[in-house]
C-alpha cells in the first residue's frame, strides 16, 4: 500500500482509502478489514526464554550455599542427602518460577483491563472501539488527553496539538493542520498527519487511519511501547537486602561454630560439617522472598476484584499509608447524571421537568422580565448550548437514553429536546474544545449564511467576557447573586454568550471572545452526590485519613456538595485564584486545613499535591484530563478515571478506577492497609522457624550435644512451611479496627522493637524448648530415628500452631473471624498430609530417616504446639498493654 499520504489531498485519500469522511466505514466493511489485515497492534518485545527464568532462581546466595552442601555431601559419601539437597534445589526454582509466573500473570491480566479505545466513526454514527480494532480507513475523532491510536491523515483539525515525543523524542507539542504538504516533507513537519502512539495535548480533530500496527511510523522503527514492569518494590528489596545480611551473619556464624566445634568440642570434622550446613540450611529465610511476592500479587488481583486497577506493584505497599486523598468531584464523588434544573435569560425564568438523559419533561417559564423577545432569547440559549456541544445523546436497544461524551454536554442535548422551539441548522466552521484549564467552550457556525460566536462555560468566565462589551449593558451584581443562588443549591452553572459576526471568518481563537459578546443567560444543573461516597468519606475520617475536594466547579457549588458528603465544614473553600496568589508557604498552611478548593486549574493541583507532600503526607490524587497528569505523576498514587478519565491520565496514573467511584479508592486504601498487615504478619510467622532453627543447631554445638535433627529434616521443615503455611496469611481479612488507625508512617521501619522481640521469643521458646525435649526423651530412652520424628513433628507442630497466633499480630486468636479466611485451614491440612506422608510412607522414612510413630507419640508434638499457643496468646494479652494498643 502507498506509505506517504501526508501530499494527498482529502478526497484522493477517499477514494485511496474507499472510505467517507462523513460517515465512516461501515461497520461490516472494518470487520472484513479487521479480519483481512489483523489487529491493530505492535508485535510484542521478544521476552526471557523460560529456561532462562527458570535458571535464575538458581542465581541465590542460598542456592550457591546448598549447593556447596551437596558436593560436600557427596564428597562425604551421603548420597541421599545430596540428592535431597539437589531436588530440594530444584523444588525451590520450580516454586519461584511458579510464583513468578502467577505473580506476572496477574499483573499481565490487569493491564489487559486496561486496553487503550479510540472514537471512529462508523455507520455514520460515532462509537467507542477498542484501539486494537480499528482498520485502515477507519474515521478516528480526536480529543485532548487521546492517544492516537493509529497513523491518521487528518481531515479537520481544531486548535490541534500533539505531543510527539514517543516517536521524535521532541517533548514540546506540535500544531497539526489538514492541508496537503510537499511529497518531500520529512516526518516531523508533516503536521497533517497524526501519529500512532503519540497523544493529543489540546484541542480536537478528525483523521482517517492510513496505517495501522507494524506498518505505523511507531512500528516501523519498532519501538514496542511494552513497558517491562518491575516486579520488585521497595518492601521487597528492603526484604531482599535483609535476607543477603542474615545469610552473610550465618555463614559467619557457621564457620565460627565450625572452629569451635572443631577445637574446642572434638566433633568429628565430617559430622560438624553436616551440622554448619544444617545451620546454614536453616537460619536462612529463603522462602520469604517468594511469599511476599505471592501477598503483593494476590492483592492487586483483590483489589481489581473491587474495581480499582494498579498499574504498578510499590503503589499496594504505598496504598496501605495514604493519609490524604484529593478527589474530583464531578463524577468520583457525584453520579456525574447530570440534569438541567432551570434556567434563566436575560428575559425570563424557567423550571425544567424530568430527570436523567431521556428527553421527557417540559421548559416551564416561571417568571417574565419583559414581554417581548422572550422566546427569542430562549431560542438563541438553546441554539448556544446545542451547538458548542461534543457529546450525542441515542437510545440504546432497550430504549434506555444515554449519551456519549461529557454529561455536562449530554444534559444540554436533553434539555433541547424537551423544548418545542426549533434549533436551526448550522455548519461548525472552527471550535475551541472545553478544557479545565480555561472553562468554557467556544464555537463558530454558520447559520443562514450568517456567522456567530457561541460560547458556553463557567458563568464567571462568560461574565468576564460579556463585561467587556459596554454597549450590552450587563448587571454582573445582579448575576453574580442569581449564578451564587443556584451554586449555594449544589447545582453545577453554567453560562451562555454570543456574537453576531459579520466578516467571514475560518477560525477562532481565544481572543475573539474579548469582545462584542452578548450574555444570553445562565442554567442550572443537578450533579447528585454519590450515596456510598458519604460512607466512604466517614471510612476515611475514622481511619485517618483526609479527604479534600479539588474541583473546577464553582465555590459555592463545591461547598454544598462537600456539607452533603461530609467534606470540609459547608463554610470555608479556597479558588484557584486564591491559591495562585499564596507563596509555597502559605500555600502548605492552607492545603493542611482546607478542605475543599474550587474553580481550580491542573497547575493549582499540582502545587497542592507538593505542598501536602512538603507537609509529611502521602497523598492519593485524582485526574481526568491531559492536563493533570502533572499531578498525578507527582501524587504517591495518581488515581485516574477509568471511564471518564483519558489515556494520557491513565498512562501517568498508578491506580485505575474501574467506576471512577470515589469509594473504590477507600477499597484499595483499606486492601493496602490488608496487605501491609499481611506481609507484616508472614515474617512475624516465617523468621521464628529461621531462628529456631538456628539456635537449635548452634546450642547443640555449642553444649556439645548430638545434633537433634539432621540437615535434611531441617531442609524439610523449611520448605513444607515456606511452601504450605507462610502462603495461608495472604489470604487474611483485614482486622477489625485496621481502618480505626492513623495511617502508616511510610518510615516506619518493618522490624519495629515489638517484631524483634517476637520473633526472638518464639524463635528461642521452639528452639530451646525442642533442645529441652530432645535431651528429656534422650533419659527416657528414645534414641535415633524414633527421637528424630518425635522431634521433627514436634518442631513442626510449633510452627503450626504459632500460624493460628499470628493470624491478628496482637488482637486474641479465637475471635469473630477464625473461620474467615479458610486458606489457613486448606495450608494447615495440607502441612498435616505432608507430616503424615513423612512420617508413614517407606519411601519417605529411607530418605528422611524417619519411623512410623505410635499414636501416643503424637501427644508430644501436640502438646508442645498447644504450650507456642498458650504461651504466646498470653505474651500478646500482656503486650497489649504495655504497648497500650486497643484491639477489637
Ligand atoms: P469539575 O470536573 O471538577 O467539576 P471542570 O473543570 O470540568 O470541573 O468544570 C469547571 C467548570 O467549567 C464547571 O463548573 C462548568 O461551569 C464549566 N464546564 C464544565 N464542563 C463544561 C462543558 N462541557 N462545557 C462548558 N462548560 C463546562
Ligand atoms: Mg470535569
Amino acid at each position: 500500500m502507498e506509505d506517504k499520504w501526508h501530499h494527498l489531498n482529502v478526497e484522493a485519500i477517499e477514494q485511496r482509502l474507499n472510505s467517507k469522511i462523513e460517515s465512516g466505514l461501515s461497520q461490516a466493511e472494518a470487520n472484513e478489514r479487521l479480519t483481512e489485515h489483523g489487529r491493530n497492534e505492535l508485535p510484542e518485545k521478544k521476552k526471557e526464554s523460560k529456561i532462562k527464568k527458570f535458571l535464575n532462581h538458581f542465581n541465590d546466595v542460598l542456592i550457591y550455599i546448598l549447593l556447596g552442601a551437596a558436593v560436600i555431601t557427596f564428597l562425604l559419601g551421603h548420597y541421599i542427602d545430596t540428592s535431597v539437597i539437589l531436588l530440594v534445589t530444584i523444588i525451590n526454582a520450580f516454586i519461584g518460577y511458579f510464583q513468578e509466573n502467577q505473580a506476572e500473570k496477574a499483573l499481565n491480566g490487569i493491564k489487559a483491563l486496561l486496553s487503550l479505545s479510540a472514537n471512529v466513526r462508523r455507520d455514520g454514527v460515532r462509537s467507542e472501539v477498542e484501539a486494537a480494532e480499528v482498520v485502515v480507513g477507519d474515521v478516528v475523532i480526536l480529543s485532548a488527553g487521546d492517544k492516537v491510536p493509529a497513523d491518521l491523515r487528518l481531515i479537520d483539525a481544531h486548535n490541534l496539538r500533539v505531543e510527539e515525543s514517543a516517536l521524535t523524542g521532541e517533548s514540546t507539542a506540535v500544531d497539526k493542520q489538514t492541508a496537503a504538504l510537499d511529497e518531500d516533507t520529512i516526518l516531523n513537519d508533516r503536521t497533517n498527519m497524526a501519529f500512532s502512539g503519540t497523544s493529543v495535548a489540546t484541542g480536537s480533530g478528525v483523521g482517517i487511519v492510513t496505517a495501522i500496527g507494524a506498518a505505523t511510523e511507531l512500528g516501523k522503527i519498532n519501538q514496542a511501547i511494552t513497558e517491562v514492569e518491575d516486579l520488585k518494590t521497595p518492601l521487597l528489596r528492603q526484604i531482599g537486602a535483609f535476607g543477603k545480611t542474615i545469610a552473610l551473619f550465618v555463614v559467619g556464624v557457621a564457620v565460627v561454630m565450625y572452629v569451635f566445634g572443631y577445637f574446642v568440642r572434638d566433633f568429628p570434622a565430617g559430622e560438624l560439617l553436616l551440622s554448619v550446613i544444617a545451620l546454614a540450611v536453616a537460619a536462612i529465610p529463603e522462602g520469604l522472598p517468594a511469599v511476599l511476592s505471592i501477598i503483593l500479587a494476590v492483592g492487586v488481583q483483590r483489589m481489581a476484584k473491587r474495581k480499582a486497577i494498579i498499574r504498578s506493584l510499590p503503589s499496594v505497599e504505598t496504598l496501605g499509608s495514604v493519609s490524604v486523598i484529593c478527589s474530583d468531584k464531578t463524577g468520583t464523588l457525584t453520579k456525574n447524571e447530570m440534569t438541567v434544573t432551570n434556567l434563566e435569560t436575560t428575559q425570563s425564568q424557567y423550571e425544567v421537568t424530568g430527570t436523567g438523559y431521556a428527553p421527557k419533561g417540559e421548559i416551564n417559564q416561571t417568571n417574565s422580565k419583559s414581554e417581548t423577545k422572550v422566546d427569542d432569547v430562549l431560542k438563541q440559549l438553546l441554539t448556544c448550548v446545542h451547538i458548542c456541544n461534543d457529546a450525542n445523546l441515542r437510545q440504546d436497544e432497550a430504549g434506555h437514553w444515554m449519551i456519549d461524551g461529557d454529561p455536562t454536554d449530554g444534559c444540554f442535548l436533553t434539555l433541547v429536546r424537551k423544548s418545542d422551539l426549533n434549533v436551526p441548522t448550522y455548519k461548525v466552521i472552527s471550535k475551541i474544545p472545553f478544557d479545565s484549564d480555561y472553562k468554557y467552550m467556544a464555537v463558530l457556525a454558520e447559520i443562514e449564511q450568517d456567522h456567530y460566536l457561541f460560547v458556553k462555560g463557567a458563568p464567571d468566565r462568560v461574565f468576564e467576557m460579556v463585561q467587556k462589551n459596554e454597549a450590552a449593558g450587563f448587571d454582573l451584581d445582579y448575576w453574580q447573586q442569581r449564578m451564587s443562588l443556584r451554586a449555594k443549591e449544589g447545582e453545577r452553572v453554567i453560562g451562555a454568550a454570543y456574537k453576531k459576526i459579520g466578516s467571514a471568518m475560518d477560525s477562532i481563537g481565544h481572543h475573539d471572545l474579548e469582545e462584542g459578546m452578548e450574555f444570553l443567560g445562565i442554567a442550572g444543573i443537578i450533579d447528585p452526590p454519590r450515596e456510598e461516597a458519604k460512607q466512604a468519606v466517614h471510612t476515611c475520617t475514622e481511619a485517618g485519613i483526609q479527604v479534600k475536594m479539588i474541583t473546577g466547579d464553582h465555590a459555592d457549588t463545591a461547598k454544598a456538595i462537600g456539607k452533603q458528603l461530609g467534606i470540609g465544614d459547608g463554610e470555608k473553600a479556597l479558588t484557584g485564584r486564591e491559591l495562585d496568589k499564596m507563596s509555597d508557604e502559605e500555600l502548605e498552611d492552607a492545603a493542611e486545613s482546607t478542605h475543599i478548593f474550587a474553580r481550580t486549574s491542573p497547575e493549582n493541583k499540582l502545587r497542592l499535591v507538593k505542598a501536602l507532600q512538603k507537609r509529611g503526607h502521602i497523598c492519593a490524587m485524582t485526574g481526568d484530563g491531559v492536563n493533570d497528569a502533572a499531578a498525578l505523576k507527582r501524587a504517591d498514587i495518581g488515581v485516574a478515571m477509568g471511564i471518564k478519565g483519558t489515556e494520557v491520565t491513565k498512562d501517568a496514573a498508578k491506580m485505575v478506577l474501574a467506576d471512577d467511584n470515589f469509594q473504590t479508592i477507600v477499597h484499595a486504601v483499606e486492601e493496602g492497609r490488608r496487605v501491609y498487615d499481611n506481609v507484616k504478619k508472614t515474617i512475624l510467622f516465617i523468621l521464628p522457624t529461621n531462628g529456631a532453627g538456628g539456635i537449635l543447631i548452634v546450642a547443640s554445638i555449642f553444649l556439645g550435644m548430638t545434633m537433634p535433627l539432621t540437615p535434611v529434616q531441617i531442609l524439610w521443615v523449611n520448605m513444607v512451611v515456606a511452601i504450605t503455611v507462610s502462603l495461608g496469611l495472604a489470604f487474611e481479612h483485614l482486622e477489625k479496627g485496621a481502618m480505626n488507625r492513623p495511617p502508616r508512617n511510610p518510615k516506619d521501619r518493618l522490624l519495629s522493637p515489638y517484631y524483634l522481640f517476637r520473633i526472638s521469643f518464639v524463635s528461642i521458646m521452639i528452639g530451646i524448648g525442642t533442645l529441652w525435649m530432645n535431651s528429656f526423651m534422650q533419659k527416657q530412652g528414645y534414641s535415633g530415628s524414633d527421637l528424630q520424628t518425635v522431634i521433627l513433628q514436634m518442631f513442626v507442630m510449633g510452627q503450626l500452631f504459632y500460624l493460628f497466633n499470628c493470624r491478628s499480630e496482637l488482637g486474641f486468636a479465637f475471635n469473630k473471624d477464625f473461620f474467615r479466611n479458610k486458606a489457613v485451614f486448606l495450608v494447615a491440612g495440607i502441612l498435616i498430609v505432608l507430616q503424615l506422608a513423612l512420617t508413614y510412607i517407606p519411601f519417605m522414612n529411607t530418605v528422611f530417616q524417619t519411623t512410623p510413630l505410635a499414636f501416643s507419640q503424637w501427644t508430644i508434638p501436640v502438646l508442645m504446639g498447644l504450650f507456642v499457643f498458650v504461651v504466646v496468646e498470653m505474651e500478646k494479652s500482656i503486650s497489649r498493654k504495655v504497648l497500650k494498643r486497643e484491639v477489637r
